[in-house]
């Protein structure tokens, strides 16, 4: 047997003999194990499943041991990822900081910076968030205003962030701040890191009309962050930044894999509402066109992701490959609740009341929810500028 056999073999017995059987089905939004220094366990299961993971390095498999990671190689992070999808276990943990400020402290990070913070992440300690957009600065992020001002060993911030997912409920953000104001922008940017719990650190949720308040705005007022805490070099923080993006679309593989399957099927939808016609087919021809196109798509980008995520742990993976899914997945997941729309008719606009069930208020609710997923993390404007231009070579016009 090779030594890869082995070792699949091991991780094949450790995951039945230690994952609860509970923890094997994808998770709800309320399933998650967010880690932090407020974590909290939807059961006894996800704790005790979140302890041994935590125990072995399994938060973070291809960390090094050191960091608290299980020291996996490519080839051994893509067969423990696999293992992980045969028996349908869920992460034990979830982390800005796991997907995207621990990779960039890896790359960029010094020794003294690794020691510090990768343990805490990989032991669900500490929770980070990400200060990237502000009023002015979205699809233009390079234009962050936010000042970083030298003042000795120390930055003095100021400024305000805005779409901060998560910010109230996050122990530590990563932060693009301005150093050089008299730069060309991408050139005058450094990348921080500190403590949401600093003095002069606010921040303020806001509520989206489908009524959750997944984000903030967040402000800065005098916030003293210590230059120790600067990731990369002063004004070099849009290299850093760019990598973090990438490092972004690339975790939405792993975590579509992952997350509880939408209720909602289109096709059952339509026969529920519209009737059948003789051969027992959506009645409604025309929308049963566009259901089946939907469905489709929708299957076959199922079957991309995962394919995509673990080319990107053997390392092969060609890096446009998330940009493209994401824009597709995204747009893809938008056509499917405005057919919900059209299916249900008025009955789909349920806001609240007599006359609506809860499955009508939640899909109204769900459709508006969905528009968000084509603007986080870039919006498909600018992810198909960005295919334009790098995929395809198309000329910058
Ligand atoms: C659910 C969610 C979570 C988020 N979480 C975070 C977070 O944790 N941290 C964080 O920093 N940010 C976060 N964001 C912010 C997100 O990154 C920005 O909303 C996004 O980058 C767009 O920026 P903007 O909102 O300023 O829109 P704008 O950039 O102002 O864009 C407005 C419109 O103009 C279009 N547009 C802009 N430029 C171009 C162009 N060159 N060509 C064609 N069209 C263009 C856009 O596509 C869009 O339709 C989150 C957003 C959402 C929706």
């Amino acid at each position: 047997m090779s030594d890869l056999n082995a070792f699949r073999q091991e991780i094949r017995t450790w995951l039945e003999q230690n994952c609860p059987e509970s923890m094997r089905t994808p998770a709800t939004p309320e399933d998650q194990v967010w880690g932090g220094r407020n974590i909290q366990f939807p059961c006894e299961d996800a704790k005790l499943w979140f302890d041994r993971c935590v125990e072995k390095g399994y938060c973070v498999p291809d960390w090094p041991l050191e960091y608290g990671g299980a020291g996996f190689d490519r080839k051994q992070t893509a067969i423990f990822k696999k293992e992980m999808a045969r028996l349908g276990c869920r992460p034990p943990q979830v982390n800005l900081g796991i997907w995207m400020a621990g990779p960039a402290i890896l790359e960029f990070g010094t020794e003294e910076q690794k020691r510090e913070h990768l343990p805490k992440i990989a032991r669900g300690e500490i929770r980070w968030c990400q200060g990237y957009s502000e009023p002015g600065a979205g699809s233009d992020l390079a234009n962050v205003q936010t000042k970083a001002e030298s003042d000795g060993d120390d930055y003095i911030v100021n400024g305000t962030k805005i779409w901060t997912s998560y910010a109230d409920h996050s122990d530590w953000i990563y932060c693009l701040t301005r150093t050089d104001k008299d730069a060309k922008k991408q050139e005058g940017i450094s990348f921080l890191l500190f403590d949401m719990a600093s003095a002069g650190v606010e921040a303020k949720p806001i509520e989206l009309i489908t009524g959750e308040t997944h984000f903030c705005q967040t402000f800065f007022d005098n916030v003293r962050v210590p230059k120790a805490n600067r990731l990369g070099e002063e004004n070099k923080g849009w290299t850093v930044a760019k990598r973090v993006l990438e490092f972004e679309r690339n975790m939405m593989a792993d975590l579509e894999a992952t997350i509880a399957a939408d209720p909602i099927v289109l096709s059952q939808l339509a026969k529920q509402h519209l009737g059948e016609d003789p051969q027992g087919r959506i009645a409604d021809p025309i929308l049963r066109q566009a259901i089946a196109r939907n469905e489709i798509n929708k299957r076959a980008l199922d079957l991309a992701m995962p394919r995509m995520g673990a080319e990107f742990a053997e390392g092969v993976g060609d890096p446009s490959l998330g940009m493209i899914l994401k824009y597709a997945g995204t747009e893809e997941e938008k056509l499917k609740y405005e057919l919900a729309l059209k299916i249900t008719g008025a009955q789909g606009l349920g806001w609240a009341g007599e006359g609506f069930s809860e499955a009508d208020i939640k899909l109204t609710r769900d459709w508006l929810g969905v528009k968000t997923h084509s603007i986080a993390g870039g919006t498909s404007e600018v992810q198909l500028n960005i295919i334009a231009k790098r995929v395809l070579g198309l000329p910058d016009q």
